[in-house]
């Protein structure tokens, strides 16, 4: 569709990517030569890219395979400080030009981007493999979604465009339009490489800001060949920055910089704190309040009512506690359970949980693959050893032999709501379940947490469906279905409390945080 025709009446509905079935041959072997493909890649070295410059500073971060950690997937350059700075620079010297591009042209390019995602598909999900540890399945919805932020975003863009008129007064033609804000610096998590770094990203570059993103350094690589995206599509080299190297060096300086005009961040509490206790601060030369956009961490639960189907919600407690190992922020970490059906759900769970395969995601057959890294393993372990104190061990317990950073998916019951296991967010393939002496206690078991991400009740109660849509408090509530999988479009996603600023990425009122609104009123005689 030519730029100067695009405009929503003429674009079909948004849609979900639909999600490849690896059961089927053809697209076992499309994953199977894209593995190759990448595997063919691996130790490739990566320059920074500061405003389309290829930069080398020889300091490199290798990003490793956490199936099999001798195995170098790309081998990248560190920025310091001073790139960190230029790069600020060189986003704000091009932000004029880059802002007063029309919204249908960035629009086309975002459009092309999701393309350019669709077509690269099964080599994107081979990348989630092998540097972030995702099963198959997993990487198919996070490329997917990743596809759904660009499409999305695309639309909500044609629609802020266009704003509806204000109220128009006699002798006056009144207008509000929207328009960006400036530089932003966008960090996102390893767990989502993809999807959130290219959701991030692109609200904010089809909203007309420049941008620095600073990957984290667990999947450098999956940013390379995002970046390499952008810049197909259409995204003028000068509209971004692809900032490798440790958050805490970079971060502060990029979070500080008197011409930054906001941070998109997501992670964890601790450093979204920081973040936005540092940006709160103005800095010489700065002429506004920065804006932090802040999604981080979650202690989610699900209640599982006496009044429900055992087997539906013990599956669907193992899908959130365990799917891509526990290290989604949607996922489960708290099964709170109905004193009724407690021993029988429980004997349920643990005989699910013990059926799963654990292994390396180049092989299928895997249901779950390794934790993220060294650091991550070791601090899953010990939470698993201060859980079997707190609580009774009923399914793993203990990591795999071997390099890879493989745990066991683990249940520990009788937690109670003081211990650590029942409050503090372990990001890892553990499951606390804790006994609710009926709906009322459940409910106030899950609500007793400083985060408040997502959240799950199964019931067939109605009066209790109710009761759970008023009180359970938090940003993602699903009833008799899983906590984790939320749809762009279907399930703004973002949490309250510790769990953030609520920004719900893709939803409709998610570009809203990178642009401002004018209002402008005109005499007409
Ligand atoms: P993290 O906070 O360790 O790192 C996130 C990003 O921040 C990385 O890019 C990292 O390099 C960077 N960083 C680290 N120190 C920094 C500093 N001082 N200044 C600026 N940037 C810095 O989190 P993680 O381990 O990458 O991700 C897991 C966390 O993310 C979990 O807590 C999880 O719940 C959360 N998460 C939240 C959401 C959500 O939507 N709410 C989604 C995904 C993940």
């Amino acid at each position: 569709m030519p730029v100067a025709s695009l405009n929503l009446a003429s674009l079909p509905a948004f849609r979900n990517e639909p999600y490849a079935d690896f059961s089927r041959p053809g697209n076992r072997a499309a994953m199977e030569a894209a593995l190759a493909q990448v595997r063919a890649e691996f130790g490739t070295e990566y320059p920074l890219v500061i405003g389309g410059e290829r930069i080398e500073t020889g300091d490199q971060l290798r990003s490793l395979n956490p199936s099999r950690p001798d195995e170098v997937v790309g081998v990248h350059h560190k920025a310091t400080a001073e790139l960190a700075v230029k790069a600020v620079e060189s986003a704000f010297a091009f932000f004029p030009e880059w802002s007063r591009t029309t919204a249908a042209a960035r629009v086309a390019m975002l459009f092309r981007a999701a393309e350019i995602l669709r077509r690269r598909k099964m080599e994107f999900n081979a990348w989630l493999a092998v540097e972030a540890g995702k099963t198959w399945p997993e990487a198919e919805g996070e490329v997917a979604e990743a596809i759904d932020f660009c499409e999305y975003y695309a639309r909500q863009m044609l629609r802020f465009s266009t704003p509806e008129a204000p109220v128009q007064l006699p002798g006056e033609k009144g207008q509000m339009i929207y328009i960006p804000l400036g530089v932003g610096v966008v960090i996102p998590p390893w767990n989502f490489a993809l999807a959130i770094l290219a959701g991030m990203a692109t609200a904010a570059l089809v909203a007309g800001n420049t941008v620095i993103i600073k990957p984290s350094s667990d999947t450098p690589t999956i940013a390379q060949k995002f970046a390499e995206v952008l810049l197909e599509a259409g995204f003028p080299a000068r509209s971004f920055s692809l900032l490798t190297g440790s958050g805490a060096l970079v971060g502060d300086v990029l979070v500080q910089h008197p011409k930054t005009r906001f941070i998109s961040f997501t992670g964890s509490r601790d450093v979204g704190l920081r973040i936005n206790e540092l940006a709160a601060k103005p800095r010489k030369g700065q002429i506004w309040i920065r804006r932090v956009v802040a999604e981080m961490g979650g202690k989610d639960a699900i209640i599982v009512d006496c009044d429900t189907d055992i087997e539906r919600a013990a599956t669907g407690v193992l899908q959130s506690a365990f799917g891509y190992q526990g290290q989604k922020c949607s996922a489960c970490s708290r099964a709170i359970v109905d004193a009724k059906i407690y021993d029988e759900f429980l004997e349920l769970l643990g005989k699910k949980a013990a059926a799963l395969s654990v292994g390396p995601t180049d092989d299928p057959s895997n249901d779950m693959g390794p934790v993220i890294n060294a650091g991550a393993k070791k601090s899953i372990l010990e939470y698993i050893e201060c859980g079997k104190q707190e609580g009774r061990l009923v399914a793993g317990g203990e990591a795999l032999e071997g390099d890879g950073y493989f745990i066991r998916p683990t249940v520990i019951a009788d937690i109670e709501a003081t211990d650590r296991l029942f409050q503090e967010e372990i990001f890892g393939p553990v499951l606390a379940v804790s006994k609710a002496r009926d709906f009322d206690h459940a409910l106030e078991l899950a609500n007793d947490s400083e985060y408040g991400l997502t959240g799950a009740v199964y019931t067939n109660d109605r009066a209790r469906i109710e009761q759970a849509r008023e009180q359970f408090f938090v940003g993602n509530l699903y009833i008799n279905r899983k906590c984790t999988g939320a749809m762009v479009g279907a399930h703004p996603f973002g949490g309250f409390n510790m769990s953030g600023t609520d920004s719900k990425a893709g939803g409709p009122d998610y570009l809203l945080q990178f642009l401002q609104a004018k209002s402008i009123a005109e005499k007409i005689d």
